[in-house]
Formats: C-alpha cells, structure tokens, sequence
C-alpha cells in the first residue's frame, strides 16, 4: 500500500487543484453575466423598486420550481428570514429547525423573537428526522424549518402532513438543493415536484458557494398569495407599493435585492439545470469509484440529490480519526471536511451563552436547554462518521479519478479493505 501524502508519500493528484467554488475554474460566470451587469449600469436603474430585472428574476424563479409567487430578497439568510416573519410568531413561541446546517436557519428565528428547538437528524442524511419532530410538537410550535443538507431531499412530504396535523407551517431552507427532485413525482414531466414547493416556503441562496451565485443574494416561493405579499413587504420595510400608497403596515427591514443581482442571477439560473445535472452525474460517477469499500455509506440517491457537496459516512472512527482521515484527503489533494460543521448548531456561542438582546438572554429560555447530547445523531456525524467531500459541475473525468483513488488509498489506510 503506497504511503499517504500526510505521512510524507506522493499526492495522489499533483495537477492543479480541484475546481471549487471559489475559482473562476469552478463556476458558472462568463460572458452573459458580464453584459447582464452592463446592461444594468446602462439603464441607469438600480434598484429592484423600479427596475424590470427583479420582477423578470421573480416570474422565471418562480416558473423555473413551478411556484406561484416568488421574491428575490438580499441573502439566503434574509429569505428564511421572510419566511419566519410571515409566520407571525408571537415572542416566546417555537420553532423546530435542525441542528446541522447553517446559522442562516436559525438567527433568523432569534431574531423574530422566537426560541429555536432542535430536533435531531436522519444518521445518514443528516437532515431532520420527523419522528424527532413529532416528539416536540407542542402548543407552542409555530413552524418547522427542515433544510435538505447537502441537496438530498429530506422527507418533505411527510414533514408536510405532520405540519398540517398540528396547524404549523413548514419552511423549506434549499440554500444547498436547487431544483432537487422529490422522489416518486419525476415520472410526470408537468408536476415534477421540486423541493421549496412542498412546504408552505421555500427559500433559496445566491452566495458564493451555492450551485448557482451573485455573491450574495436570495429567493423566496410559495403559491399562497398572502404570504407573498408579506414576504415582499417584509423586504421592503412594511411599504406596501402595489397599494400606490405610502405606509408601513408594519414591522420590516429592507432585504431588497438590486437590480446588478438580479440581472447577474437571472443569467445563472438559465445555467442552474445543467449544474444540477453535471454534478448529478459526477456524483454517480463517484458512488461507483468508492463502492465496495467497508464501513463507508455513499449518499442515498432516489434521483433526488444535487450534490453540493459528496457527504460520505464512514463508521469505526472515533472524533480524532475522523479528523485526521479528512486531513489525510486534503493532504492527497482532495479538500474535505470533517464534520461539516465544528460543533451542532445549539453549542455555538449565539445559543449557548445566549449572546442575543444584551444581556437579557432572551428569547432563550435558560442555557440549559442547549445540552451536549441533545442531538446525537448530529453529533455522532460531526464528531465521528460524517465527511464531505467537493461536488463541482466543471469536474473532469480526471478529477472524479483522483477523487476515487485518494479515497480508496485513505479509506483502506485509516478505516480498512475493501469487503469481498
Ligand atoms: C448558505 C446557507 C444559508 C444562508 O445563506 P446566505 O446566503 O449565506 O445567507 C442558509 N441555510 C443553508 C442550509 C445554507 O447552506
């Protein structure tokens, strides 16, 4: 067995590095973005009140997932951020939200003055796990945020009936999953059911990393047309324009997007089905080069994963093998991530010490509801089993090589051999 790059052997790519969201080489940007952004200054008009390219942004989202209505805010945090607003929590009231994705799923939650309840996750997806949810619906729940991690789909469907059972809303946070199919609607070429059209919401990011970007930027569906106009309120402090009249119905931030974002994501969203369906096949191509390795899970696919990144879960390490086995991929020159994240979102500092309205440690009621071991599947993830590896539309054959064979050669280093 050759000796891993860590340990001082060969790389197992030495060409230049992985396409990756943060090179030009692995994003979608070219010329159509260049003169959408020209095309914008030229106009003079800036600014999503009065300019076309917003509202043309709104109607070819929203035809694009097949929703009714859809509002382009500044940010995937400011689009849960309308979401939680149109619910209308009062102060104190809960909401159920994962623990293993990003703090945009949940500040927004704080900062409507409503108390953040975790629920843990599938052990392989890593996405919420409705039993779990089922536990904590209370008389106190006003919504569940279930996000599709890494662009696999989540039990949507069953997370809507047990949200209409118990009066709540559902928000779907598909910041990672663009266009991903829930499983057993893709026959029907008119109802292809895509994720962010199921639940009550669906909201969506443009920020750097995502399939698809303007930097920053979000979206926000949904076919009910009060929740439209609310969210598009909220984003627009309360005023509501189409009214010809000047008032603020209430209370609201300006989340607006601008009219140089819009014109740039309307060009990447005529790129977004040729992402998803780039990374969907590498993806396949990289289920088949790790297959029949021992204790290793590839991501479970029903056609229903984009892939913003390849999350594998590996069993028999303990917190510093997983570590040193992402390290031990990086060093191969295949970047990966232990964990995803460092810790569940309830032990970070905003939750635990509950830096939120000075010192009044409100909406949080006492730190103790943010125990270690709330979750453990999440933390078992973190800590133990979960390790994501790039996706990227403008991957080579060559590179899906590389990445199979700096698995192969750390898994069977670290972990084991192959079975049968
Ligand atoms: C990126 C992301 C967000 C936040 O989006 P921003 O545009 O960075 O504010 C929220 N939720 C999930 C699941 C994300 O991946």
């Amino acid at each position: 067995m050759s000796e891993l790059a860590i340990d001082g052997g060969t790389p197992v790519r030495t060409g230049p590095p992985l396409p990756s969201a943060m090179s030009r080489a692995g994003r979608t940007i070219g010329a159509a973005e260049e003169e959408a952004v020209l095309r914008v200054l030229r106009s003079g008009m800036l600014s999503g009140v009065w300019g076309d390219e917003g509202p043309a942004l709104a109607r070819e989202f929203a035809e694009l997932v097949g929703a009714r209505y859809a509002v382009p805010c500044s940010s995937g945090t400011a689009a849960v951020h309308l979401a939680v607003a149109a619910v209308d929590p009062d102060p104190g009231d809960e909401i159920i939200v994962p623990p293993l994705s990003d703090m945009g799923t949940v500040a927004p939650v704080l900062a409507q003055n409503a108390v953040p309840v975790f629920a843990d996750v599938d052990g392989v997806t890593g996405s919420l796990d409705p039993a779990r949810v089922a536990e904590l619906i209370g008389p106190r729940t006003r919504a569940i945020i279930v996000v599709h991690l890494f662009g696999k789909t989540a039990e949507i469907s069953r997370l809507r009936e047990m949200a209409d059972a118990a009066g709540v809303m559902l928000i779907e946070d598909c910041a990672q999953a663009y266009l991903a199919e829930v499983p057993g609607t893709a026959d029907d070429a008119d109802h292809r059911n895509v994720v962010g059209t199921i639940g009550h919401v669906g909201c969506f990011s443009l920020q750097q990393h995502k399939h698809i970007t303007t930097g920053d930027g979000g979206l926000v569906v949904t076919d009910d047309p009060d929740l439209a106009s609310r969210m598009k309120r909220f984003a627009d402090k309360g005023w509501p324009r189409e009214d010809g009249e000047r008032a603020y119905l209430n209370y609201a931030l300006n989340y607006r997007m601008t009219e140089l974002v819009s014109a740039v994501a309307r060009e990447q969203l005529r790129k977004l089905p040729t992402v998803v369906s780039r990374r969907r096949a590498h993806a396949d191509a990289l289920t088949r080069l790790v297959s029949g390795l021992c204790q290793l899970t590839p991501p479970p696919d029903m056609g229903d994963h984009v892939y913003w990144y390849y999350p594998l879960v590996v069993e028999g390490l303990d917190e510093h093998g997983l570590s040193r086995y992402a390290a031990a991929l990086t060093a191969e020159g295949v970047p990966a991530v232990s964990g995803y994240l460092a810790r569940p979102l309830y032990a970070e500092p905003v939750l635990r010490e509950q830096r939120t309205y000075g010192g009044s440690g409100f909406p949080i009621r006492g730190a103790a509801q943010y125990p270690d071991g709330l979750c453990p599947v999440a933390e078992s993830l973190i800590h133990r089993r979960l390790v994501v590896l790039p996706c990227n539309e403008n991957f080579t054959a060559d590179d899906l090589d590389d990445i199979g064979s700096a698995v192969r050669k750390v898994h069977e280093a670290l972990v084991g051999r192959s079975t049968g």
